[in-house]
Parts: C-alpha cells; sequence; structure tokens
C-alpha cells in the first residue's frame, strides 16, 4: 500500500474515532471514555499528518528543523493547557471554552494566510504548479482561494467575537454593559458588506496576501461588534455559536490544506454547535435573529427597590429545618451559585437526610443553569448523584404544585417569575422552572443581589418564599446539622 493510502487509512480511523467520541459524549456517564478516544482520534490524524507530502519535501529540504519546531509548540501548547484546565475553577468553564473556541478559529485562520503566502511565494520563485495555481489556471484554484477567503473571514470573527465572549463572561467592567446604540446595526452592516467585498476582492483577483489580511482585520472588527451587542440571558447561545464558527473555520481550513480528517472533524464541530445553538435558543425561547440583532438591553426591568420593600422573609436553618421535617416531595433546583460555593456534595447529604425521614428528594435542571450547558449536571454528577434524579425543566414544571418545598440554591435568572408575568424583562419569554408554584420555596443565596441577567426577582418577594442569606455550602450544611437535630 502507498504512504498516501497509509495517511487516508489513518484519517479514516480518526473520523470514526470523532464520531463515535460525539456519540459517547451525550451522557455523562460515557463522556470520559468520549473525550479519550476524540483525542486518541486527534493523535493519530497528527500522527499521519507528519508524513504527508508537504511536510516530508520540508523535511528533505530543511532536515529535522520542522518537527523539531512542530514539537517544541506542542509542548508549549499542551503545558499551557495543561495549567489551564488544572487552575481554570468550574465556575471559570464557559470562558475556557470561549478562549478555546477562539484559538481554534484563530489558528485556522493563519493556516489559511500561511499557505496563500507559501503559494504566492512558490509561484514567485518560479514552482510551476503553484504558479499554475495560483494563476487559477488550475481546476483547485477556486476550491483554495474560496476557502481561504472563508477561513480568514470565519476564523477571524470566531477569534475576536470569542475574546469579546470571554470578557463579558469574566464580567470584566467594561464589557459588563450590552452595546445598545442603534448604530451598531450600520456598523455591522457596513462591517459585513466591507468583509464580503473583499472576500470577493480575494477571489477574483490573483493571490494577493494583502486582500487576504484586509479582509481578516475587517472581520476581527465585525467579530468584535457582533458579540459586543449581545449580553444578559443570550450569552449562552453565543458560546455555542462561535463554537459553531471555530468548526466551520476548521473545515474550511481543511479545504485549503485540501486535509480530509480536519474537514470532517471541522464539519462535526460546526454541525453539533449548530445543533446546540438551536437547542439553547429554544430553551430561551429566542430566535437566533433575536439573539444576534435583537438588541437585548432595550428592554426594561423592574425596580429592585418596588419588587422588594418590606415583603422579602428571611429564615433561620431550625425555622426552615421545621418546615423541611414535616415535607413529602422535596425539589432542589441548584444555580450558578451552588457552582460557586461547590456546595454540591453538602446538597447530596442534605437530599440523604431527608430521604432518610421518608422524604422523596428530586433536582429541577434548568438548560441553561449556571455559566454553561450541562453545567449543573457535570456538578451533581459529580457529588455522585443518580443521574435519574436530575429531572429536565419541561419534565419537572408540572410537579411544582404537588411539591412541599422547592430548595433553590444560587439559582436566580432560571426561576424568576417576571419572565412569564413582565413581557418588558430582558428575560421576557425564556421559560423558567416554576418553584414558585411549590407550596414552599426556600432560597439559599447571599444576598438580594441579581442573577446574570442583572434583574430583581420577584420570587424572593412571594408569601411562600423563604430567604436564608448565607454561602451556598455553608447554608446546607446548616441545614442538614439542623434538620439531624430536630
Ligand atoms: P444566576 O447568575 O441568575 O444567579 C446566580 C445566583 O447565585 C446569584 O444571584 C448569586 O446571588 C448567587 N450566588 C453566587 N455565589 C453564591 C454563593 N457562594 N452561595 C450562594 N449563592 C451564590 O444563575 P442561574 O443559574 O439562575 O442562571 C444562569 C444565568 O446565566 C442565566 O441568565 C443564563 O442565561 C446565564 N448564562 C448561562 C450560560 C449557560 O450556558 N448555562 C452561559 C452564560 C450565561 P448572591 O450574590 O446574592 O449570592
Amino acid at each position: 500500500m502507498s504512504t498516501h493510502a497509509w495517511i487516508n487509512l489513518a484519517y479514516l480511523v480518526a473520523a470514526m474515532l470523532f464520531i463515535v467520541a460525539f456519540k459517547l459524549m451525550t451522557g455523562p456517564r460515557t463522556a470520559t471514555r468520549g473525550n479519550f478516544l476524540g483525542a486518541a482520534g486527534m493523535a493519530i490524524a497528527l500522527a499521519a499528518a507528519c508524513f504527508e507530502q508537504p511536510v516530508t519535501e520540508s523535511l528533505a529540504a530543511h532536515g529535522a528543523w520542522p518537527l523539531v519546531l512542530l514539537g517544541i509548540a506542542a509542548v508549549i501548547g499542551s503545558a499551557i493547557g495543561g495549567v489551564m484546565a488544572v487552575k481554570y475553577p468550574m465556575t471559570g468553564m464557559p470562558q475556557m471554552v470561549a478562549l478555546l473556541n477562539g484559538f481554534g478559529g484563530a489558528a485556522s485562520a493563519l493556516v489559511a494566510g500561511a499557505e496563500l503566502w507559501n503559494m504566492t511565494a512558490s509561484a514567485a520563485h518560479g514552482d510551476a504548479t503553484r504558479a499554475a495555481l495560483a494563476h487559477g489556471e488550475l481546476a483547485p484554484w477556486t476550491q483554495f482561494i474560496i476557502a481561504t477567503a472563508l477561513t480568514g473571514l470565519i476564523g477571524a470573527v470566531t477569534f475576536w467575537g470569542s475574546l469579546v465572549a470571554f470578557a463579558k463572561l469574566e464580567e470584566l467592567p467594561r464589557f459588563k454593559k450590552a452595546w445598545t446604540d442603534p448604530v451598531r446595526h450600520w456598523v455591522n452592516l457596513g462591517l459585513a458588506g466591507l468583509t464580503a467585498a473583499l472576500g470577493i476582492g480575494l477571489c477574483v483577483f490573483p493571490a494577493s496576501n494583502l486582500l487576504f489580511w484586509a479582509l481578516v482585520i475587517a472581520a476581527s472588527a465585525l467579530g468584535c461588534t457582533l458579540t459586543l451587542p449581545i449580553g444578559g440571558a443570550d450569552m449562552p447561545v453565543v458560546i455555542c455559536l462561535l463554537n459553531s464558527y471555530s468548526g466551520l473555520a476548521a473545515a474550511a481550513a481543511g479545504f485549503v490544506i485540501d486535509n480530509s480528517v480536519l474537514v470532517i472533524a471541522g464539519s462535526l464541530v460546526g454541525a453539533s454547535g449548530l445543533i446546540l445553538t438551536a437547542i439553547m435558543c429554544q430553551a430561551m425561547n429566542r430566535s437566533l435573529v433575536g439573539v444576534l440583532f435583537g438588541g437585548l438591553g432595550t428592554t426594561t426591568a423592574a425596580n429592585a427597590d418596588d419588587v422588594y420593600a418590606g415583603k422579602v422573609k428571611s429564615a433561620s436553618a431550625e425555622e426552615i429545618a421545621m418546615v423541611l421535617e414535616g415535607a413529602q416531595r422535596v425539589v432542589i433546583v441548584p444555580g450558578y451559585g451552588l457552582a460557586v460555593a461547590q456546595a454540591q456534595h453538602a446538597v447530596r447529604e442534605l437530599a440523604s437526610a431527608l430521604e432518610k425521614r421518608g422524604a422523596t428528594v428530586e433536582y429541577a435542571i434548568h438548560p441553561v443553569a449556571g455559566r454553561m450547558p450541562g453545567h449543573m449536571n457535570v456538578l451533581l454528577a459529580e457529588a455522585d448523584i443518580p443521574y435519574e434524579k436530575l429531572r429536565e425543566m419541561d419534565d419537572i414544571n408540572p410537579t411544582f404544585p404537588e411539591t412541599d418545598v422547592a430548595i433553590v440554591v444560587g439559582a436566580n435568572d432560571v426561576v424568576n417569575p417576571a419572565a412569564r408575568t413582565d413581557p418588558k424583562s430582558p428575560i421576557a419569554g425564556m421559560p423558567i422552572l416554576d418553584v414558585d408554584k411549590a407550596r414552599t420555596v426556600v432560597v439559599v443565596k447571599r444576598s438580594l443581589s441579581p442573577g446574570f441577567a442583572g434583574i430583581p426577582n420577584p420570587l424572593f418577594a412571594a408569601d411562600n418564599t423563604l430567604m436564608y442569606f448565607a454561602d451556598g455550602k455553608k447554608a446546607i450544611l446548616d441545614l442538614t446539622a439542623a434538620l439531624e437535630k430536630g
């Protein structure tokens, strides 16, 4: 078998591993195995790529240097990735995902830029095939130049859009507020027109490095101006969309360097990101166009004083334990604050104490609770809470009227009834967990501060709500102790 056939066989194996990995990553039990298989597929693809003709030609011309450089880059990249994975707290995962999406986009754009430069340089040095390609005289030219333009465009939008998303999720002061000036639509339209013109220009004129980098700069600006207006509860959708863009950029880069496994891997990421985007839009009852151009933040939220003044009831651990003693059915609602407090193990102990007293305990999972899709599932799985006790929003919502106590731990936006009742609220229409319909609601948080969407929550002032103001972990440990004492 020829080297080319071996390489293709290796790519096929890698692609199959990616597909199986994706399948395994759909369930928390099999996700770790899926991750390992995906990484193994990537290692096979990387090893096979080292035998591709341009690499072997380069090795023949420059000795082992290209491989040494590749090794150094891989070691530096792995070290940075390893440190980030260990150091970054669970609550910072969405920011990390945003960064990784961005780096994927940047890498694709750089590969396209390097390949274009390589091609024009080789043509200038008399390489006949490349010269013919560069002058559009060979069939693959069309594929090459369109793919190069698309990679530069999508890669740059992804990189800068992801950096802005990172800054927003990290809640950096300058990025906290969404850019809602109506002029943004014209700026976006202008930049979109400019990138389209530069992209077409790149396809029409013989390989121009200048046009390519101009396109990358315009697309970088577009990435920022497209993401800056998005804020509040719409962030998760943007993260999924940028994830999809990073896949599309990689797939386009696969066409640039004619690498089938990159096309397959990129398409898988692109398609799965789009599916996740659609699921998230559905979970938040928003259209994608509405998220991208709707200008969230133009709506107004109620004043916190009007919502809370004189209506909030704070309770002690002993008072809440007395309510829990008589409860038959308890639903625990985790939110972002549970992740901050790392209260997952404490929550499991409280559930065990309640179950020992004969109560049924379930967990209500909102699709966008926390700061990334699946955030709550991952946290609760870490505390060995059985999967069958985690119930999705649509499944558990009809059971709240028969629930004696709903315990909300560090969740805010996802239980805010204003989404149902206030059409002017920034989260109007977002499906929420109907905890307000439970007989008693216990809300554990440190203060009356708002959640991610920055709006007051009428649940905290409801007649059937008891507030327990404390750090999530300490509060749940106190409740368990009071319950066991009683
Ligand atoms: P929220 O951000 O709405 O609220 C979290 C609450 O946790 C805060 O009100 C805070 O109140 C409380 N909290 C913080 N730290 C602690 C602690 N140590 N102990 C106890 N409580 C604490 O979270 P939700 O999960 O309800 O909603 C998620 C929000 O994030 C939604 O708006 C969603 O759209 C958005 N989002 C979701 C993403 C996803 O993919 N899931 C990604 C990005 C954003 P206090 O300070 O008073 O304690």
